[in-house]
Protein backbone atom coordinates (compact mmCIF):
# COMPACT_ATOMS: atom_id res chain seq x y z
CA UNK A 1 0.00 0.00 0.00
CA UNK A 2 1.25 3.52 -1.08
CA UNK A 3 0.34 5.19 1.95
CA UNK A 4 0.38 4.62 5.89
CA UNK A 5 -2.78 3.55 6.74
CA UNK A 6 -2.65 -0.16 7.44
CA UNK A 7 -5.52 -0.91 9.92
CA UNK A 8 -9.30 -0.36 9.24
CA UNK A 9 -9.15 2.56 12.16
CA UNK A 10 -6.46 4.54 10.61
CA UNK A 11 -8.79 5.26 7.85
CA UNK A 12 -10.85 8.50 8.01
CA UNK A 13 -14.54 7.57 8.99
CA UNK A 14 -16.14 9.22 6.32
CA UNK A 15 -14.92 6.43 3.87
CA UNK A 16 -15.54 3.53 6.97
CA UNK A 17 -19.04 4.72 7.03
CA UNK A 18 -19.79 5.11 3.09
CA UNK A 19 -17.91 1.89 2.45
CA UNK A 20 -20.02 -0.33 5.21
CA UNK A 21 -22.99 1.98 5.32
CA UNK A 22 -23.85 -0.15 1.71
CA UNK A 23 -23.83 -3.08 3.34
CA UNK A 24 -26.73 -4.93 5.68
CA UNK A 25 -23.99 -6.29 7.90
CA UNK A 26 -20.54 -4.33 9.14
CA UNK A 27 -19.10 -7.47 10.37
CA UNK A 28 -19.25 -11.48 10.09
CA UNK A 29 -22.86 -12.25 11.52
CA UNK A 30 -25.84 -14.19 10.25
CA UNK A 31 -29.76 -14.18 11.10
CA UNK A 32 -29.09 -18.05 12.04
CA UNK A 33 -25.90 -17.29 14.16
CA UNK A 34 -27.72 -14.45 16.18
CA UNK A 35 -30.88 -16.91 16.44
CA UNK A 36 -28.73 -19.65 17.61
CA UNK A 37 -27.20 -17.72 20.13
CA UNK A 38 -30.65 -16.12 21.33
CA UNK A 39 -32.06 -19.67 22.19
CA UNK A 40 -29.17 -19.55 25.07
CA UNK A 41 -31.14 -17.31 27.00
CA UNK A 42 -34.03 -18.50 29.14
CA UNK A 43 -36.91 -16.56 29.15
CA UNK A 44 -35.94 -14.67 26.01
CA UNK A 45 -39.72 -15.39 24.83
CA UNK A 46 -40.63 -12.50 28.32
CA UNK A 47 -40.29 -8.49 27.33
CA UNK A 48 -36.84 -8.23 27.88
CA UNK A 49 -34.75 -4.98 28.06
CA UNK A 50 -31.58 -5.35 25.39
CA UNK A 51 -29.17 -2.99 24.82
CA UNK A 52 -26.63 -3.66 21.41
CA UNK A 53 -23.82 -2.07 21.54
CA UNK A 54 -22.05 -0.93 18.29
CA UNK A 55 -25.68 -1.82 16.11
CA UNK A 56 -23.86 -0.50 12.87
CA UNK A 57 -26.75 -0.31 10.57
CA UNK A 58 -28.86 -2.78 12.73
CA UNK A 59 -28.83 -5.90 10.88
CA UNK A 60 -28.57 -8.43 13.88
CA UNK A 61 -30.80 -5.99 15.80
CA UNK A 62 -33.51 -6.16 13.46
CA UNK A 63 -33.51 -10.06 13.64
CA UNK A 64 -33.26 -9.67 17.76
CA UNK A 65 -36.41 -7.36 17.78
CA UNK A 66 -38.27 -10.03 15.67
CA UNK A 67 -37.60 -12.93 17.84
CA UNK A 68 -37.77 -11.77 21.16
CA UNK A 69 -40.00 -9.00 22.86
CA UNK A 70 -39.65 -5.74 24.68
CA UNK A 71 -37.35 -3.42 23.95
CA UNK A 72 -33.52 -2.66 22.27
CA UNK A 73 -31.41 0.30 22.24
CA UNK A 74 -28.59 -0.04 19.91
CA UNK A 75 -25.84 2.27 20.37
CA UNK A 76 -22.71 3.07 17.46
CA UNK A 77 -20.04 5.57 17.49
CA UNK A 78 -21.84 6.86 13.58
CA UNK A 79 -23.97 9.04 13.44
CA UNK A 80 -24.07 7.47 9.41
CA UNK A 81 -24.99 4.06 10.92
CA UNK A 82 -27.94 5.10 13.05
CA UNK A 83 -29.82 7.18 10.77
CA UNK A 84 -29.67 3.73 8.33
CA UNK A 85 -30.71 2.12 11.62
CA UNK A 86 -33.49 4.07 12.59
CA UNK A 87 -34.75 4.36 9.13
CA UNK A 88 -34.35 0.07 8.73
CA UNK A 89 -36.38 0.12 11.96
CA UNK A 90 -39.04 1.98 10.55
CA UNK A 91 -39.10 -0.09 7.33
CA UNK A 92 -40.10 -3.04 9.35
CA UNK A 93 -42.57 -1.39 11.32
CA UNK A 94 -39.98 -1.92 14.57
CA UNK A 95 -39.67 1.76 15.57
CA UNK A 96 -42.29 1.45 18.82
CA UNK A 97 -39.85 -1.15 20.20
CA UNK A 98 -36.23 -0.32 18.45
CA UNK A 99 -34.20 2.51 18.61
CA UNK A 100 -30.91 3.65 17.85
CA UNK A 101 -28.61 6.13 19.75
CA UNK A 102 -25.21 7.61 19.01
CA UNK A 103 -22.71 6.98 21.40
CA UNK A 104 -19.32 5.37 22.33
CA UNK A 105 -19.30 2.05 23.87
CA UNK A 106 -16.77 2.58 26.61
CA UNK A 107 -18.55 5.80 27.99
CA UNK A 108 -22.35 4.17 28.33
CA UNK A 109 -25.29 6.62 28.70
CA UNK A 110 -27.45 3.94 30.85
CA UNK A 111 -28.35 3.79 34.34
CA UNK A 112 -26.72 0.88 36.62
CA UNK A 113 -28.44 -2.69 36.42
CA UNK A 114 -30.44 -1.44 33.24
CA UNK A 115 -30.68 -4.22 31.13
CA UNK A 116 -32.15 -7.95 30.87
CA UNK A 117 -29.71 -8.77 27.72
CA UNK A 118 -26.62 -6.94 26.56
CA UNK A 119 -25.59 -8.37 22.65
CA UNK A 120 -22.47 -7.02 20.63
CA UNK A 121 -21.38 -8.55 17.69
CA UNK A 122 -18.06 -7.87 16.26
CA UNK A 123 -17.07 -5.19 18.34
CA UNK A 124 -16.13 -5.42 21.65
CA UNK A 125 -12.28 -5.55 20.70
CA UNK A 126 -12.74 -1.88 20.23
CA UNK A 127 -13.04 -1.60 23.50
CA UNK A 128 -11.09 -4.69 24.82
CA UNK A 129 -12.95 -7.95 25.71
CA UNK A 130 -11.52 -7.88 29.15
CA UNK A 131 -12.51 -4.27 30.07
CA UNK A 132 -16.07 -4.19 27.78
CA UNK A 133 -16.89 -7.32 30.12
CA UNK A 134 -16.42 -5.85 33.10
CA UNK A 135 -17.83 -2.35 32.28
CA UNK A 136 -20.50 -3.70 30.94
CA UNK A 137 -21.53 -5.71 33.93
CA UNK A 138 -22.50 -2.70 35.73
CA UNK A 139 -25.53 -2.20 33.34
CA UNK A 140 -26.47 -5.73 33.20
CA UNK A 141 -29.21 -6.79 35.71
CA UNK A 142 -28.38 -9.85 38.75
CA UNK A 143 -28.67 -12.80 36.29
CA UNK A 144 -28.61 -10.87 33.06
CA UNK A 145 -27.27 -12.22 30.10
CA UNK A 146 -24.31 -11.05 27.82
CA UNK A 147 -23.40 -12.27 23.98
CA UNK A 148 -20.71 -10.96 22.18
CA UNK A 149 -19.02 -12.62 19.05
CA UNK A 150 -15.56 -11.65 19.31
CA UNK A 151 -12.15 -12.66 17.46
CA UNK A 152 -10.93 -15.90 18.30
CA UNK A 153 -7.55 -17.87 17.85
CA UNK A 154 -8.35 -21.78 17.12
CA UNK A 155 -4.82 -23.05 17.31
CA UNK A 156 -1.80 -22.24 19.57
CA UNK A 157 0.41 -21.68 16.93
CA UNK A 158 -0.31 -19.11 13.70
CA UNK A 159 1.65 -18.78 10.48
CA UNK A 160 3.57 -15.28 11.05
CA UNK A 161 1.39 -13.44 8.31
CA UNK A 162 -1.86 -14.25 10.64
CA UNK A 163 -0.92 -13.41 13.77
CA UNK A 164 0.53 -10.01 12.52
CA UNK A 165 -2.22 -9.40 10.88
CA UNK A 166 -4.84 -10.14 13.76
CA UNK A 167 -2.53 -9.08 16.65
CA UNK A 168 -1.94 -5.73 14.76
CA UNK A 169 -5.87 -5.32 15.07
CA UNK A 170 -6.59 -7.02 17.88
CA UNK A 171 -3.51 -6.77 20.27
CA UNK A 172 -5.92 -9.24 22.99
CA UNK A 173 -6.77 -11.81 21.06
CA UNK A 174 -6.67 -14.92 22.38
CA UNK A 175 -7.90 -18.77 22.15
CA UNK A 176 -11.42 -19.97 22.79
CA UNK A 177 -10.33 -20.95 26.27
CA UNK A 178 -8.35 -18.11 27.35
CA UNK A 179 -11.48 -16.23 26.03
CA UNK A 180 -14.00 -18.26 28.54
CA UNK A 181 -11.94 -18.13 31.20
CA UNK A 182 -11.92 -13.89 30.96
CA UNK A 183 -15.19 -14.00 30.73
CA UNK A 184 -15.61 -15.85 34.44
CA UNK A 185 -13.13 -13.72 35.78
CA UNK A 186 -15.46 -10.63 34.81
CA UNK A 187 -18.17 -12.41 36.77
CA UNK A 188 -20.31 -14.35 34.16
CA UNK A 189 -20.69 -17.84 34.43
CA UNK A 190 -20.08 -19.50 30.66
CA UNK A 191 -23.71 -20.52 29.14
CA UNK A 192 -22.05 -21.09 25.95
CA UNK A 193 -19.67 -20.56 23.48
CA UNK A 194 -19.86 -21.46 19.47
CA UNK A 195 -17.65 -21.13 16.37
CA UNK A 196 -19.32 -18.80 13.76
CA UNK A 197 -19.54 -20.59 10.57
CA UNK A 198 -17.77 -20.11 7.56
CA UNK A 199 -20.70 -18.50 5.86
CA UNK A 200 -21.07 -15.93 8.29
CA UNK A 201 -17.64 -14.47 7.16
CA UNK A 202 -18.44 -15.60 3.22
CA UNK A 203 -21.93 -15.04 2.54
CA UNK A 204 -22.77 -12.02 4.82
CA UNK A 205 -19.25 -9.93 4.94
CA UNK A 206 -16.91 -10.67 2.07
CA UNK A 207 -19.50 -11.70 -1.10
CA UNK A 208 -21.57 -8.32 -0.24
CA UNK A 209 -18.47 -6.21 -0.25
CA UNK A 210 -17.37 -7.75 -3.63
CA UNK A 211 -20.76 -6.13 -4.75
CA UNK A 212 -20.11 -2.62 -3.59
CA UNK A 213 -16.75 -2.27 -4.34
CA UNK A 214 -16.81 -1.00 -8.00
CA UNK A 215 -19.47 1.42 -7.05
CA UNK A 216 -17.76 2.91 -4.16
CA UNK A 217 -14.50 3.54 -6.31
CA UNK A 218 -16.72 5.00 -8.91
CA UNK A 219 -18.34 7.03 -6.02
CA UNK A 220 -14.37 8.18 -4.86
CA UNK A 221 -12.84 8.14 -7.91
CA UNK A 222 -8.85 9.27 -7.78
CA UNK A 223 -9.10 9.30 -4.11
CA UNK A 224 -6.42 7.15 -2.56
CA UNK A 225 -7.64 6.42 0.72
CA UNK A 226 -10.39 4.57 -0.84
CA UNK A 227 -7.89 2.75 -3.08
CA UNK A 228 -5.87 1.53 -0.26
CA UNK A 229 -9.24 1.11 1.99
CA UNK A 230 -10.75 -1.14 -0.80
CA UNK A 231 -7.10 -2.83 -0.67
CA UNK A 232 -6.94 -3.57 2.86
CA UNK A 233 -10.58 -5.02 2.55
CA UNK A 234 -9.54 -7.40 -0.17
CA UNK A 235 -6.84 -8.72 1.58
CA UNK A 236 -8.32 -9.29 4.94
CA UNK A 237 -10.57 -11.75 2.40
CA UNK A 238 -7.78 -13.36 0.85
CA UNK A 239 -6.35 -13.73 4.71
CA UNK A 240 -9.59 -15.77 5.59
CA UNK A 241 -9.63 -17.85 2.81
CA UNK A 242 -5.73 -18.75 3.11
CA UNK A 243 -5.58 -19.27 6.86
CA UNK A 244 -9.92 -19.64 7.85
CA UNK A 245 -8.66 -22.90 10.02
CA UNK A 246 -6.73 -20.33 12.36
CA UNK A 247 -8.85 -17.94 13.41
CA UNK A 248 -12.49 -16.86 13.39
CA UNK A 249 -15.25 -15.41 15.34
CA UNK A 250 -16.80 -16.95 18.21
CA UNK A 251 -19.88 -16.08 19.95
CA UNK A 252 -19.29 -15.96 24.14
CA UNK A 253 -22.74 -16.01 26.35
CA UNK A 254 -22.43 -15.40 29.32
CA UNK A 255 -24.80 -15.35 32.52
CA UNK A 256 -24.41 -12.56 34.91
CA UNK A 257 -23.63 -13.71 38.27
N1 LIG B 1 -22.64 -5.14 15.05
C1 LIG B 1 -22.59 -4.79 13.66
C2 LIG B 1 -22.55 -6.03 12.80
O1 LIG B 1 -22.19 -7.10 13.31
O2 LIG B 1 -22.88 -5.93 11.60
C3 LIG B 1 -21.39 -3.88 13.35
C4 LIG B 1 -20.05 -4.53 13.56
S1 LIG B 1 -18.70 -3.56 12.89
C5 LIG B 1 -17.46 -4.80 12.67
C6 LIG B 1 -18.11 -2.67 14.27
C7 LIG B 1 -19.01 -1.53 14.72
O3 LIG B 1 -18.44 -0.93 15.88
C8 LIG B 1 -19.19 -0.41 13.72
O4 LIG B 1 -20.56 -0.19 13.51
C9 LIG B 1 -18.54 0.81 14.39
O5 LIG B 1 -19.13 2.02 14.07
C10 LIG B 1 -18.74 0.45 15.85
N2 LIG B 1 -17.85 1.11 16.82
C11 LIG B 1 -16.50 1.21 16.77
N3 LIG B 1 -16.04 1.81 17.89
C12 LIG B 1 -17.13 2.08 18.66
C13 LIG B 1 -17.32 2.68 19.95
N4 LIG B 1 -16.28 3.12 20.65
N5 LIG B 1 -18.56 2.77 20.45
C14 LIG B 1 -19.63 2.33 19.72
N6 LIG B 1 -19.52 1.76 18.50
C15 LIG B 1 -18.29 1.63 17.98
Amino acid sequence: MENEETLIRDFDSNLICDYFGRLERQGPGSPESTIRALSFIDNFSNELKIADFACGTGGQTMTLAQNTKGTITGLDIFPDFIGKFNTNAEKLGLQNRVKGIVGSMDNLPFQNEEFDVIWSEGAIANIGFEKGLNYWKGFLKKDGYIAVTYESWFTDERPTEIEKFWVDAVPEIGTIGHNISIMQKAGYSLVAAFTLPEKCWTDTYFIPQKAIQKTFLKKNAGNKAAEAFVEYMKYEAELYSKYKQYYGYVFYIGKKI
